[in-house]
Parts: structure tokens; sequence; C-alpha cells
């Protein structure tokens, strides 16, 4: 069971770390800022997105049935897999109906989750992610800590003695143009070599029955052009209608995900290469379990672009394995309870009802409502801590006693500047563990309001 606040606080304590984990997200976030604001039509661009998803969402079966049909129509093999047992066999049998060993992998949060990786290894197929970030992490034998910047939980510190060790680079030397440097040149090795290559998905567009892939290094590109098998993993919820909706999402994607106007490689591939293969797997996964469901369905319509992760508060303060979940921050901690509530009861709590997420996402999930409501599932399924649960009900009590509430404060008020600091902050003052509490005012704010409505 993934337990956020724990993981948090292990997170939180390097504070140095902390800070700065903090301040390169809301860069990233700020950068986001200039991008939508350059453009008067960023609202109503996030309105077409909203309702492309939302009709989408209601008439999937349709648009992927005419995807398939026109994807076998241009020579590619479609698969449908109903978990992530059946994508990775399926991915495992392609590969060895190829007699293929070599494969490498562009970023795929779908395989994350389908913990694609580990499942190939022990099955003798050299697994290697070819973005920067992803090869990173993958090195360090971790997973990603968020969904477009892998491995922004690390220094460039800690990237050169990864290098260091993994790589055979110069000791001591972190600087990123030379650590850049030696990464190409130990990724066009693995390109060079490659058997297969397997790319996610940003976009299937039904009417065409072809994929779009957005990256900044051009490594999807790479590896879908030198080796002649082509894998492609999408999530059900990938699908838009037509070709002439794409720009809407280009158009948002990169600005809300790294404030850029546009990815560096978008890349369409609607055909295997000459002589080559290319198979398109669908995955399920408990999508249409959510699907089915009204209170979360919009949350199929991510367009995985992390802003709602670099705005959020929390996700800046605790970093991404705090969520014990593939997908962190807002959207994944709705994924997360809706895909099994009781293994991620701890997620929908690991926010602050801020609505920065709701409010900045470009296909306008509406995240904390979603989170909020399934903090009530949580209760429901009588998975809330017993001494929150008990401290609430107490809460909800007062709250409905005026009189009783009005004496407390009052009490409080004059009682609490006068307690000993050791007292006041003891271990069941938990708000005060890392922060101090705020003077208390003479008055509460009714009397406040009575004295100046006479
Ligand atoms: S929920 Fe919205 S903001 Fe968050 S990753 Fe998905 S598209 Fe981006």
């Amino acid at each position: 069971m993934s337990d956020h606040p724990k993981l948090a606080e292990k997170f939180a304590s390097n504070t140095n770390r902390m800070k700065w984990h903090d301040k390169a997200l809301w860069f990233v976030r700020q950068k986001r800022d200039i991008q939508a604001q350059s453009l008067p039509e960023w609202e109503a661009l996030r309105d077409k997105a909203d309702a492309i998803k939302t009709h989408t969402l209601a008439n999937l079966d349709h648009y992927l049935s005419a995807f398939e049909t026109n994807a076998r129509k241009r020579d590619i093999e479609v698969h449908w897999a109903r978990d992530a047992q059946e994508h990775n066999k399926i991915v495992l049998d392609i590969l060895r109906r190829n007699g293929a060993t070599k494969l490498v992998k562009s970023k795929s949060m779908l395989t994350e989750e389908c913990h694609l990786n580990p499942f190939l290894e022990e099955n003798g197929i050299d697994v290697v992610d070819t973005d920067l970030g992803e090869r990173i992490v993958q090195l360090r034998h971790e997973p990603p800590s968020h969904i477009v910047l892998p491995a922004i939980h690390l220094k460039k510190e800690d990237v050169g003695t990864t290098f260091e060790k993994f790589l055979h680079t110069q000791k001591g030397n972190s600087d990123p143009t030379y650590l850049t440097h030696e990464a190409r040149k130990h990724l066009r090795e693995k390109f060079l070599g490659a058997d297969a290559a397997l790319t996610g998905v940003n976009f299937a567009i039904s009417e065409t029955g072809g994929i779009v892939v957005c990256t900044n290094e051009g490594n999807a590109d790479l590896g879908a052009s030198l080796p002649k098998l082509h894998i492609a993993s999408m999530g059900i919820e990938k699908i838009i209608p037509r070709l002439k909706d794409l720009s809407v999402f280009t158009r948002l994607l990169a600005r809300s995900a790294t404030g850029q106007p546009i990815t560096t490689y978008t890349s369409h591939y609607h055909s295997p290469q000459h002589e080559g293969e290319m198979h398109i797997i669908i995955v399920d996964n408990g999508r249409s379990q959510i699907l089915g469901n009204k209170k979360y369905v919009k949350s199929l319509q991510c367009i995985r672009c992390g802003a709602c992760l670099n705005t959020c508060p929390i996700y800046r303060r605790s970093g991404g394995y705090s969520y014990g979940y593939t997908i962190p921050g807002p959207i994944g901690s709705t994924l997360g309870a809706s895909k099994a509530i009781q293994k991620n009861a701890s997620l929908p709590f690991a926010c602050s009802l801020c609505a920065s997420c709701s409010n900045i996402c470009p296909v306008k999930v509406d995240l904390h409502e979603q989170l909020y409501l399934h903090r009530q599932d949580v209760v429901d399924a009588g998975l809330l801590d017993k001494t929150k649960h008990r401290a609430l009900k107490m809460a909800t009590w007062v709250m409905k006693h005026p009189m009783i509430m009005d004496s407390g404060g009052k009490i409080a008020r004059k009682l609490v500047p006068i307690l000993p600091r050791n007292l006041l902050y003891s271990k069941f003052n938990v708000w005060g563990k890392n922060r101090e509490l705020p003077p208390f005012p003479k008055q509460s704010f009714k009397e406040l309001y009575k004295e100046r409505k006479k």
C-alpha cells in the first residue's frame, strides 16, 4: 500500500533537495505561463481540446475500430491487450517471431505502467531507454520521477557519478555538455545495434490509422528509422478523431509541458518501413473501468503534459517517488485511486485542493474535484486512518455546534499563546511539524463581524 505522507517526509527531510526540486519545477511552470499568455486564443484552445476529448471518449468504440481498420489498410498490424501481462506478452512474441534480442525504446509511460522492461529483461531481451532522462534513471535502476522530466530529482553531479560508473566517463566531470556528448555516443551505438524499436504514442488518428510521437531529442525517430521492426504501445484513450484535430493538441502539449511553442520533433508514422514491420498495441489495462465511471472519466482526457505536476505544491515538495505509483502528481493520484483505491488510498490526500492543477490543465481535467470525490470513496471504503477519521468526525461535530465552537475558540485564543513550546509542538501537533502556528488574534471573525455591524 502506498504511504504518501511517510515517503514525502523522507524526501522533504533533505531541505536543500526539496528546495531545488521545488524551484526547478516552478521555473518550468513559469515558462508555461509565458507561452500560454502569448496566445490570445489559449482558453479557446483549451475549450476545443476539452470538447474533442469529451466527444471522443463518448464514442471511443467507434473511433478505435475505425482506427484499426484504417491502420490495417496501411499494412500496420494492430493488437489489443486487455492488461499489462497481455501487452508484455504481445511485445515479446513479436520480438521472438523476428529473432530480435536488442530493443531501443523511446519514452512511454504506458510501458512503465506495464513494467515492460523487467519482463523483457527476464526473457533475454536487451532493452535500452533512449530518452536521455529515461536512460539516466534506467542506469540507476530507478523508475522515472516525473512523466516529462524523468530525472528531475537528480542534480548534474548525480548524473556525472552515474555515467562515471556505467559509461566510464571522466572522474568528477559533471559538465552537462560533456555528459550529453558522452550519452549521445553511448546511445548511438545502441541505436546502430538494435533489432527493433518501441515507441509510445502521443496521438493516434482514427481517420488516418497513423500515430504521432512527440519528442525533443529525436530518439523515437532514430529508433523507428534504423531497425526494420517498429512496435508502438498506446492506451485506448490516445485516439483523436481527425488529422485536423491534431494541431489543437500539439499547440497545447509542448507549451504546457516545458514552455516550448512546439516539441522539437512531432513525427507521424503511417506505415511500416520498406520491407519492415509496424505493430500497434492498443492497451486497456483498467481504462475502460474509468471510462464507465462518470465521476472520473475526464481523467482519460489527459495528454500527459506534466503541467499539473509542475504546478502542484505537494508534488514539488514531496518528489515523484513519494506517490508510489507509476504516474505521480495530481493526475497520478486520481488515476491510481481509480485503478486500485485500496492500494492508493493515501494519494487523494496528497493534495491541498488549491485547484491550480485543474486551472492549468490544457485539456481541462477536473483534477482537484476528482481528488475530493476520491477522498469520499476512501472514507466510504473504510480506508481512512482511524485517528484521522475520529479527528474529522469530532471536528464535524464541533462545527455543527456553534456554542461549543465559539467557547472552544475563546479558550484556545487565551490558552495557546501561553503554553510552553515543547507542549505546543509535541507529537500531537502534526500540523506544526515543519511550521510555526500563526499568532492567535484577540477576537474571532464572528466577534469582529458583530462589532463592526453595530
Ligand atoms: S492532467 Fe492535464 S495537466 Fe496533468 S498531465 Fe494530464 S493533461 Fe497535463
